[in-house]
């Protein structure tokens, strides 16, 4: 394969084929000519390749999908508005008409929501583990209607990881398929397809564009995984949609075969839904990716030294980060990640919420902001903010305490992070 750093930069583009434009043009266009009768009928039934309509596909947003897929090692991407609407619809393109989906309850807050509360409101329900490498307790949980495991590579704030080889094992065992949002690490660390992950999903929005301007999502399709076993009937149904030029009708599974789950999801999701990128959005992610990979190892160095440093630094209780030789996680951090686990960890102070927030109003170069992955470091009580949202009860068993805080960790030098994180601590506690 070509090496990770020339697909960031070179991976789904072709300059000739663009005015010879180095950088990927912005096409800001919600249509395109189909030229002639003939060509607009082929493209239609799909006999052709070409862009129609921007709702389903436009060529910026296209050099972006082909970019993430060639990253994640898949056979096909689609780019949407946000992370969220790429969880959304990867859980519902799987769990569609009834299905269930076992999940653990250290998930991002918005996707525990969705999971527990709000996609049962469309007849898709969730199991939830405490622990997603419990697989005992997972295999229990399988019946006749479960579709999918999902679960974060690392989750956040406690930067747990997923052991998915044989988490992959077991779900392939009952035919079930392996969702993984992969935001956190982002494909520089982590490529899950490689482990055996069947959909990998991203917000986009964190380490991938990585300078806090745009969000955005991204689903990729690994393109291995037989939708016609039996569990997914939404696969094997034949619908007009995708009918073919003489207007007989197919299913997804019979038109696209390994390739149903990821054409499902922009001919039915993002055509009916509509969560589209916008053309703008999906070049300043191609910008970010560029230097992703630089990025991402300079803010794994800084976390390492940061999280280390924090160990040792009077006030702190504890700290989360699996790339610590201490961490009940440092054995999967060495099987899966050779690079480090990434630019996010989070520690405990003495004394609880309050001397929390005096720490948070005392940082100068942390921004205190609800995001990731962003070259500013960043700073945020997560109790508070990002993980409202979570039942009690999934929040305590995923660490998230009224003493804790999260940091995401960006390019500005370790020492003036550290000496920032001193002072304020030090602050905290009136010395
Ligand atoms: C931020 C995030 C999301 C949601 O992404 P948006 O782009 O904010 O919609 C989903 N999963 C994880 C792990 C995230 O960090």
């Amino acid at each position: 394969m070509t090496d990770f750093s020339t697909l960031a930069v070179h991976g789904g583009y072709n300059a000739n084929r663009n005015d010879n434009a180095v950088s990927v043009p912005i096409y800001a266009s919600a249509a395109f000519d189909l030229e002639n009768a003939a060509r607009g009928r082929d493209l239609a039934a799909g006999e052709i390749s070409g862009f129609e309509y921007s709702r389903v596909a436009n060529p910026t947003v296209d050099a972006l999908e082909r970019r993430l897929a060639a990253l994640e090692g898949g056979v096909g991407a689609v780019a949407v508005s946000s992370g969220m609407a790429a969880v959304s619809y990867a859980l519902m393109c799987a769990g569609e008409g009834g299905g269930r989906i076992i999940a653990p309850t250290n998930l991002y807050g918005a996707s525990v929501d969705a999971l527990g509360d709000f996609l049962p409101q469309f007849g898709i329900h969730a199991d939830f583990v405490k622990d997603i490498n419990d697989l005992h307790e997972i295999e229990s949980l399988i019946g006749p209607a479960t579709r999918a495991i999902f679960a974060e590579t690392v989750a956040n704030p406690n930067t747990a990881i997923t052991d998915i080889r044989p988490l992959a094992d077991l779900a392939h065992r009952h035919g079930l398929a392996l969702i993984l949002d992969n935001t956190v690490p982002t494909p520089y660390l982590l490529r899950p397809i490689e482990f055996g992950a069947d959909i990998v999903v991203h917000s986009t929005t964190k380490g991938i564009t990585g300078h806090g301007n745009a969000i955005g999502g991204v689903i990729v399709d690994a393109g291995r995984f037989d939708w016609a076993n039996g569990r997914f009937l939404q696969f094997t149904r034949p619908e007009q949609v995708i009918a073919d030029i003489d207007g007989n009708r197919r299913s997804f599974s019979g038109a696209f075969g390994s390739e149903a789950f990821i054409r499902r999801i922009r001919v039915k999701y993002l055509r009916t839904f509509g969560a589209v990128q916008s053309p703008f959005n999906a070049y300043l992610q191609l910008i970010g990716l560029e230097t992703l990979p630089q990025r991402v190892a300079r803010q794994v160095e800084t976390a390492t030294a940061i999280a280390g440093h924090l160990e040792h630094t009077p006030h702190v209780v504890s700290v989360n980060y699996s790339g610590l030789p201490d961490s009940p996680y440092h054995a999967l951090a060495g099987k899966y990640f050779p690079r480090g686990v990434g630019q996010i960890l989070s520690f405990k102070v003495e004394g609880g919420a309050d001397r929390v927030r005096r720490i948070l109003d005392g940082v100068k170069l942390f921004s205190y902001v609800p995001n990731i992955g962003d070259a500013r470091s960043l700073i945020v009580d997560p109790a508070n903010i990002t993980h409202r949202e979570v039942p009690e009860s999934y929040r305590k068993a995923a660490g998230v305490s009224d003493d804790l805080i999260r940091l995401s960790i960006g390019l500005e030098d370790a020492g003036d992070l550290m000496a920032d994180l001193d002072r304020a601590i030090a602050g905290a506690y009136g010395e």
